[in-house]
C-alpha cells in the first residue's frame, strides 16, 4: 500500500505530477490547496475565513488544516493508499499526521520531494494557468494547452490563481524555506525521503517516479 506525501516549493510541479501519479497508480489525490480553493469558490464559512490568508500566500492554521486532512484521510477511498499534495507544510502538521495517521490506520510510508531552484519557480508561477474545475495546470510558455486558454481535459476556461503574483509568491517561498523545508530532515531521519530534480522534463520525471513506486509497491 502506498501512502505518499508529495513535497516541494510552489511551482516545483507537485500538482502536475500528482495528477499523473494518481491516475496511473489509482490513488486519491488529496491537495489541501485544492480543498481550500474549493471552499473559497463555494463561499462557505471556511472559505471566507481563509480567503485573505490564501490569496496573500500565507499558511492556514495547523489546527484547521489538520482537522480537514484527518477527516479526508479517514474516508474509505484512502484505505488502499493515497497521495497527499501540499500537506504537511509545517512540523506540527507532520507530527499531527504521524499521530492521527496511526490512529486511523493511514500511516505515511513514502515521501517524494521535488527540488527546483527559485529562478525556475518564479518563471513557472508567473506563466501558470489552472483549470478551476479539474485542477489541471498549464503554462503559457512551457506547457501550453492545445487550445489557448482552455483546459485540455475538461474544456473549462483556464484562470490565473490569485496567489500566483509576485508578492504572494515571495511569501509562499519564504514560508516554504522557513516552515516546510525542515520537514525534509524530519522525513529523511524517518528513512522515507526520496528527492528528485524538478527541472527534468516531465516524461523523465514520470519514468523516475514510476520506478520508485514500483519498487515500493
Ligand atoms: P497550494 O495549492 O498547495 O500551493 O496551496 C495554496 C495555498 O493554500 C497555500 O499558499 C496556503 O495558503 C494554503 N495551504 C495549502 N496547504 C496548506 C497547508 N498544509 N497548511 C497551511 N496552508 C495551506
Amino acid at each position: 500500500m502506498l501512502n505518499i506525501i508529495l513535497m516541494g516549493p510552489p511551482g516545483a510541479g507537485k500538482g502536475t505530477h500528482a495528477k499523473w501519479l494518481s491516475t496511473e497508480w489509482h490513488l486519491p489525490h488529496i491537495s489541501t490547496g485544492d480543498m481550500f480553493r474549493e471552499a473559497m469558490a463555494s463561499g462557505s464559512e471556511l472559505g471566507n475565513k481563509i480567503k485573505d490568508i490564501v490569496n496573500g500566500g500565507g499558511l492556514v492554521s495547523d489546527e484547521l488544516t489538520c482537522e480537514l486532512v484527518k477527516e479526508r484521510l479517514s474516508r474509505e477511498d484512502c484505505a488502499n493508499g493515497y497521495l497527499l499534495d501540499g500537506f504537511p507544510r509545517t512540523i506540527p502538521q507532520a507530527e499531527a499526521l504521524a499521530s492521527f495517521g496511526k490512529e486511523i490506520g493511514r500511516e505515511v510510508n513514502l515521501v517524494i520531494d521535488i527540488e527546483c531552484p527559485s529562478d525556475v519557480l518564479i518563471k513557472r508561477i508567473s506563466g501558470r494557468r489552472v483549470c478551476p474545475k479539474c485542477g489541471a495546470s498549464f503554462n503559457v510558455e512551457t506547457m501550453k494547452p492545445k487550445v489557448e486558454g482552455v483546459c485540455d481535459y475538461c474544456g473549462t476556461p483556464l484562470i490565473q490563481r490569485k496567489d500566483d503574483n509576485a508578492s504572494s509568491f515571495a511569501v509562499r517561498l519564504e514560508n516554504y524555506h522557513k516552515s516546510t523545508a525542515p520537514l525534509l530532515d524530519f522525513y529523511k531521519k524517518a528513512g522515507l525521503l526520496h528527492s528528485f530534480d524538478g527541472t527534468l522534463p516531465i516524461l523523465n520525471m514520470e519514468a523516475e517516479l514510476g520506478a520508485l513506486l514500483k519498487s515500493k509497491e
